[in-house]
């Protein structure tokens, strides 16, 4: 499958209903046919990049929910 956020093909599954982009470095879910991304941050925080409906830039911080990678 290809990455919801840049389009790429680089795109690693890393859980059941999870992947990585190793072109933009976004991790994403789907859940229900929808696509939640996160933005990796070097320190393993996940910053939630889903395009909200109502247009806030809500950040949600999961840090404690992060799953190894590689
Ligand atoms: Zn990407």
């Amino acid at each position: 499958m290809a990455c919801p956020v840049c389009g790429g093909s680089i795109v690693g599954r890393i859980g059941l209903n999870q992947y990585y982009c190793w072109d933009c470095f976004v991790e994403f879910t789907i859940v229900n046919g929808q696509v939640q991304a996160y933005k990796v941050e070097a320190d393993g925080t996940l910053i939630s990049i889903t395009n909200e409906k109502d247009g806030n830039s809500e950040v949600a911080n999961i840090k404690d929910e992060v799953i190894p990678i590689g």
